[in-house]
């Protein structure tokens, strides 16, 4: 049975584990599922380690076939997207009398598949990239001082597996060289030495990926990339390669609009599911590595934000320059807000914004902080929000605080004394607070790198913060 482009869509659609929606979900919420009666039905859950504080670590195996594959996800714990997927995928191979039976039986009679679901469930509970004594398992492939990073090392001696999948996200200002359209998938086949040598090994993971890609570009056209090929001798993708296994990394990017990552977790499950089919089959082995050659790398030109030709005045001198901002999430106890910053001014002409605006003719107007009375948080609406912002004002005054906490989703900053610093001009680094417009009129306000039209309704979805 040969799955194509509707099955996969209709696979999806059918097993997509709706336990995990949000990104930041942590190790009790997969916990659960991993516990439960119903995915053992197929898959034995092995508990094979625990992290440094104390959270179970578990490795699934589905099928008794002569091909091992292995799998791990969420190795840096801000990482979430194929965890997700793995999930979508237990439900899927659990299924049944769904027109997908042959397929199950084929690739388990084929193929042993080992999944190690959020390595690193320490990070994930903080959303950082590191372990709980802050080191980089990506990097710790060699020393293996991570209790996660020697469970991973000790599992690949063990299994010996012929197929590795090495499961991450790269940041959302990836794109395609050229283009505005952000890099949703990337790709790579990491190197084993610096020289970028291909034997075997590596040239099968090469051929595995170029099936990958002609099934992501009939959902994603144009939007699968490679990944930087530099060798990395700490990294595991690297090291797993050179220990004879055909490693496949592959980075969970953007898709516009998509702040959860719900459909990259999809086009996960499609490459992942696509991969077995390939790899069960042998299929794969028929790929031209000369295709793998012809996917473009990941460039990095992408902003939050790209204000394009605005009027800038410095010591009297007027000038017109670009400006990029990005928005950083930061980790709080409640959830996370959002930190805009200026990220670069000058001739951006090749770089690209999510919210990408020309805005010739008119002017940056420096953020004011309203300052003749201070506001209660009950009295705050968004008509309010919005008659401030276009009299000027970024920033506002409060007595009281958030019920439970800090965040707030008004697209003002709201303040509980007189902290407020706003430029003449952008400067880097600076909060992208400010407005843009005529000396007339107030047409756009930026706040916390949201970019606000103020002739139109005010949005929702912003995540702030009193400060
Ligand atoms: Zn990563």
């Amino acid at each position: 049975m040969n799955l194509v482009k509707e099955d996969f869509i209709k696979a999806f659609s059918l097993y997509e584990e709706k336990a995990l929606q949000y990104r930041r979900f942590k190790h009790a919420d997969i916990l659960p599922l991993l516990q439960a009666k119903e995915i053992q039905k197929r898959f034995t859950v092995e508990e094979i380690g625990r992290s440094v504080e104390d959270r179970s670590i578990f490795r699934l195996k589905y099928g008794q076939g002569a091909t091992k594959v292995l799998l791990w996800s969420q190795m840096h714990g801000d990482e979430p997207t194929a965890t997700m997927a793995l999930f979508d995928l237990f439900k899927f191979f659990n299924g049944e009398a769904d027109g997908f039976d042959t397929f199950r039986t084929e690739i388990a009679e084929k193929l042993t598949v080992y999944f190690i679901p959020m390595l690193n469930p320490d990070g994930a509970e903080r959303y950082q990239r590191r372990t709980a004594i802050d080191v980089d398992m990506n990097r710790d492939a060699r020393a293996a001082a991570t209790v996660e990073g020697a469970l991973l090392k000790t599992q690949a001696m063990l299994l010996k597996p012929d197929f590795a999948f090495n499961l991450h996200n790269q940041n959302n200002y990836y794109n395609i060289p050229g283009t505005a359209t952000p890099v949703t998938i990337s790709l790579l086949a990491p190197a084993y030495d610096y020289a970028r040598s291909v034997n075997e090994v590596r040239a099968d993971a090469m051929r595995v990926i170029v099936g990958i890609n002609n099934i992501l570009q009939e959902f994603i056209p144009n939007a699968v990339a490679k990944y930087d090929d530099e060798h990395t001798p700490r990294g595991f993708g690297d090291n797993f390669q050179k220990w004879g296994t055909s490693t496949i990394l592959i980075e969970s990017g953007a898709y516009a609009g998509d702040t959860e990552k719900l459909e990259v977790r999809k086009y996960n499950f499609i490459a992942l599911l696509n991969a077995f089919q390939e790899i069960a089959s042998g299929s794969y082995s028929v790929h031209d590595i000369a295709d793998y050659n012809a996917i473009p790398f990941n460039d990095e030109k992408l902003h939050d934000v790209l204000i394009r030709n605005l009027a800038i005045e410095k010591n009297g001198k007027k000038m017109r320059v670009d400006v990029a901002i990005r928005q950083n999430e930061k980790t709080v106890d409640d959830g996370y807000y959002v930190e805009g910053l200026i990220e670069d001014i000058g001739d951006l002409q090749d770089f690209y914004g999510y919210s990408d605006l020309d805005v010739e003719g008119l002017q940056f107007i420096p953020a004011k902080l309203y300052s003749e009375r201070i506001f209660s948080l009950a009295e705050l609406s968004s008509s309010k929000v919005a008659e401030l912002l276009k009299q000027g004002y970024a920033a506002i005054r409060v007595s009281d605080r958030v019920d439970g906490g800090m965040m707030h989703a008004f697209p003002i900053q709201i303040l509980t004394d007189t902290h407020f610093k706003s430029g003449m001009s952008p400067m880097i680094g600076d909060d992208a607070n400010f407005f843009i417009g005529s000396d007339s009129e107030i047409r756009y306000a930026l706040i916390n790198g949201y970019l606000i039209d103020l002739i139109l309704p005010l949005g929702a979805g912003v995540k702030n913060r009193v400060k």
